[in-house]
């Protein structure tokens, strides 16, 4: 049996250790944590397809979505077909999600809606300055921190994979994998260690094209048990944030410039405004951007208190509690690129800068490369 090591346990690390599994290796997963805590667990748990352009990426999406769905029954975790509610409370944004309906509606089910058919998808929805609304189908939740957990204990319970927990990684160089635990080896190691892209030394360059990308979140719980926001919303920031929004040029200028003059803080801290609801029934709403190689660790709540102004213009908060703020990093590719994959040396493939879609694409990608390379 051939033998394989992946360097990290976040979502990139654990698709490359399914993947390589379901190809007949026995993997060793190493982590320096003795659980998940990276941007894996701190993200909204949104699989959201919509945001992704037309072509490779969308189907990508799409697969990924598939395999989250498989897992959630295989590996026992919630998992929501939710679809998602993309709310206009101004004529541009309006007119950038009619042009999306146009492009995409009849093969992906996208549908506009008015206030009262927007009002029946979510109780959540503000219809104060409600213009227009954009349905779509085809997105999913996972409560990323119980998911990434069981999705762990799922792969460890099988008799070809091992984990290796506590074990700072600080160099690869083929068949060797250097640890604070002691040396392993295998066939085939993959290193997936997100926001830590620069800790393990590698038999090639270091200098790529990465930044360090902060962003804060915070959580509320609803005082109603019962409450069920249904579907996720979003709104106008979300149509400059995804590249499939960007995509309509001029439509998605002509939203960033208003966005601008309603607040400049809005393109400076990149607030891209949304909430969830994981398995636990608690609201998860978001975020910011801040690009930097060295992150300011601290969470200013004067960029949380514009988050929830921004969304209370079309989001109705229900009675709730704050019970958690936290940051969460990842690395983003400067050059434009989507994600980063490279071939260090025979037999050792380096896996990151997958940005802010990862829960979306990763098992997906990591499926594509796994059939190609290992
Ligand atoms: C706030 C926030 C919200 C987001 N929302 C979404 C969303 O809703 N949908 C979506 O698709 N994506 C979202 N994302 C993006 C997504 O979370 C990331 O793309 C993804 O989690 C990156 O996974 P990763 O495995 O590369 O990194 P991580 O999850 O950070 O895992 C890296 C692992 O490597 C380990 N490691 C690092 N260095 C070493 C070493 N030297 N030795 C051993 N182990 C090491 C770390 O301990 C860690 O466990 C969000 C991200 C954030 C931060």
């Amino acid at each position: 049996m051939k033998k394989a090591i992946v360097v990290g346990s976040g979502i990139i690390g654990l698709s490359a250790t399914y993947h390589l599994w379901r190809k007949g290796y026995q993997v060793v997963l190493i982590d320096r944590y003795h659980r998940p805590v990276g941007a894996s667990i701190r993200n909204f748990g949104m699989i959201w397809p919509v945001g992704l352009t037309d072509g490779p990426m969308y189907e990508r999406a799409m697969r990924t979505r598939s395999h989250w769905k498989t897992l959630s029954s295989e590996a026992g975790f919630w998992f929501r077909e939710s679809g998602s509610l993309h709310i206009a409370t101004t004529l541009a944004e309006a007119e950038l999600l009619s042009q999306m309906t146009k492009a995409f509606g009849s093969e992906r089910g996208y549908r506009l809606q008015s206030k009262r058919e927007a009002e029946r998808i979510s109780p959540m929805v503000q219809t104060k300055d409600f213009v227009s609304a954009m349905y779509s189908p085809n997105e999913a939740l996972i409560d990323s921190p119980m998911a990434l957990d069981a999705l762990s204990k799922f792969l460890e319970e099988q008799d070809a994979i091992t984990f290796v927990r506590g074990a700072a990684v600080h160099e690869v160089r083929h068949p060797e994998v250097l640890t604070s635990k002691g040396t392993f080896a295998a066939d085939q190691i993959w290193v997936a260690t997100g926001m830590d892209f620069d800790a393990v030394r590698l038999q090639a360059p270091t200098d790529r094209p990465f930044v360090r990308v902060k962003l804060q979140m915070l959580r509320f719980q609803p005082s109603n048990q019962e409450f069920d926001m249904k579907v996720p919303l979003c709104g106008g920031t979300s149509l400059i944030h995804y590249a499939s929004f960007q995509a309509f040029k001029e439509a998605s200028n002509a939203v960033k410039e208003e966005l601008k003059a309603r607040d400049p803080r809005i393109l400076q801290w990149g607030i891209h405004a949304m909430v969830s609801q994981n398995g636990r029934g608690q609201l998860v709403v978001g975020d910011t951007h801040e690009y930097d190689n060295s992150p300011d660790p601290f969470a200013l709540e004067e960029q949380n208190a514009l988050v929830l102004k921004y969304l209370k213009q079309f989001i109705k908060f229900p009675k709730m509690e704050l019970q958690a703020t936290w940051n969460g990093w990842y690395t983003k590719r400067t050059d434009g690129g989507t994600e980063w994959f490279e071939q260090i040396e025979p037999g050792v493939f380096y896996v990151n800068g997958i940005g802010g879609v990862g829960m979306t694409l990763g098992l997906g990608w990591l499926d594509e490369l796994v059939e190609n390379h290992a």
